[in-house]
């Protein structure tokens, strides 16, 4: 059977999956895999789908000091222990700008625009192209595939896209993009199976996991988003305050010297729940904790998506369901019942034990929002996408084995 690998990757880590598929059927998940510690101490590690240890392996530092050499290693691995060459890849590029609403084969014309969003996305877009470039390189006939997490956003209307800025700027590029779109469009193309009554609705997703954000959906499309910009905007994240006034940029500057390199670490890696509670930025170690500021740190991220909640209510004008998933979304039903709470102004109510139980719909039987939990999957997504841009529309592509 045909394979295909799925990459995402980060500064310091990128992780990979492999995808089985045949023809024109739904792409298999095979392996999942990730190479950490890149250029400090490298370390292979993959599964099968049902959790199995396929490799736990440790590399010096020297040997993998960056992206590309991590995927690198990930490919050796993949072909010579586990008989895997993939035939084309995807990758989860953060950044399409103003032009891509959706996945693009790429070349090397595509590669050099997405360089220029490089200064749009800085701490993520350089180390998503590095492993690109390498590939095109050294496999220039290995079909590669770029899926953005700002294309599902980009049918926004002018008024969700704009900031009250010169327009110039907006011409620039300075836009409210929104983020997670891959998550965003797998729960748009889950929801006419999980959920047909509310598919064609107006929907709330909540993406909450260590990155956060909401969108609201209407049919499957998505109108507004609680990222703009950057990934910063929007609710309180892991280590990212969320909406802050910009005025409090300039007064770290200002008043505390501050200089944008200092201001970016501290605003991506310093607040959020880990600077609100001084504990972690884990939702399941703040839950566990007895620090008080701990539980002002949930309250907060509480308290904020219900703020955000009725924000994105009002650009639906109404609400038909309201949808969790992610990290904490999936898997924290207390959490998933104080945001419930916030929201029972809107006529939401949970049943508590089809919540405790993580089930499909989670709301009770008289809530008059329907609420559901659905699972998101951003690597099953970009197979999707590889498979039908390289096999549908190019099925005479010449093919060359990622190594
Ligand atoms: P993600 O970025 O989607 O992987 O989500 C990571 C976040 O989900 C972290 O804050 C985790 O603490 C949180 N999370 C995962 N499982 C649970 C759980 N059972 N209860 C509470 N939070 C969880």
């Amino acid at each position: 059977m045909d394979t295909i690998l799925v990459v995402n990757a980060g500064s310091s880590s990128v992780k990979f999956q492999i995808f089985a598929f045949d023809g024109g059927g739904r792409p298999e998940r095979q392996i999942k895999g990730q190479v950490d510690g890149i250029g400090s101490r490298p370390r292979l590690r993959a599964a099968n789908v049902k959790g199995d240890k396929l490799v736990d392996r440790d590399f010096p530092a020297d040997s993998v000091r960056d992206v590309p050499a991590a995927l690198h290693v990930a490919g050796d691995w993949l072909r010579e222990e586990q008989r895997i060459t993939p035939l084309a890849v995807g990758h989860r590029v953060v950044h399409g700008g103003p032009d891509y609403d959706r996945p693009v084969v790429l070349d090397h014309g595509v590669v050099a625009r997405l360089e220029r969003y490089a200064s749009l996305a800085p701490l993520h877009q350089p180390h998503n192209l590095a492993p690109i470039r390498s590939l095109m390189t050294n496999l220039p006939n290995l079909p590669q595939v770029a899926c953005f997490d700002t294309a599902f956003h980009r049918a926004h209307g002018a008024l969700a896209d704009h900031y009250a800025i010169p327009r110039r700027l907006h011409e620039e590029g300075v836009r409210r993009y929104g983020f997670h779109g891959l998550s965003y469009e797998y729960i748009a193309n889950a929801l006419p199976g999980t959920a047909p009554e509310i598919a064609n609705g107006r929907v709330i997703v909540a993406h909450l996991g260590n990155g956060a954000s909401m969108c609201a959906m209407k049919a499957g499309k998505s109108v507004e988003s609680t990222m703009g910009f950057t990934a910063l905007d929007g609710l309180v994240m892991g280590t990212r305050p969320g909406q802050l006034d910009p005025g409090v940029v300039l007064y770290l500057m200002a008043e505390r010297g501050m200089s944008a390199s200092s201001a970016q670490h501290f605003l991506y890696r310093e607040c959020g729940l880990k600077g609100l509670s001084g504990v972690s930025n884990d939702m399941r170690e703040l839950e566990a904790s007895a620090d008080p500021n701990a539980a002002f740190a949930i309250d907060y991220f509480t308290y904020r998506i219900g703020l955000n909640a009725g924000m994105l209510t009002a650009a639906l004008q109404g609400l038909d369901a309201f949808v969790f998933t992610a990290g904490i979304g999936e898997n924290s039903s207390s959490i998933r019942a104080r945001i419930a709470e916030r929201l029972a102004w809107l006529g939401i109510a949970l049943d508590p034990v089809e919540n405790g139980r993580h089930a499909s719909r989670i709301s009770s039987a008289g809530s008059r929002v329907p609420v559901y939990v659905v699972p998101t999957d951003e690597e099953l997504m970009i197979a999707q996408h590889t498979v039908a841009l390289i096999w549908k529309h190019q099925p005479g592509q010449k093919r060359e084995s990622a190594s």
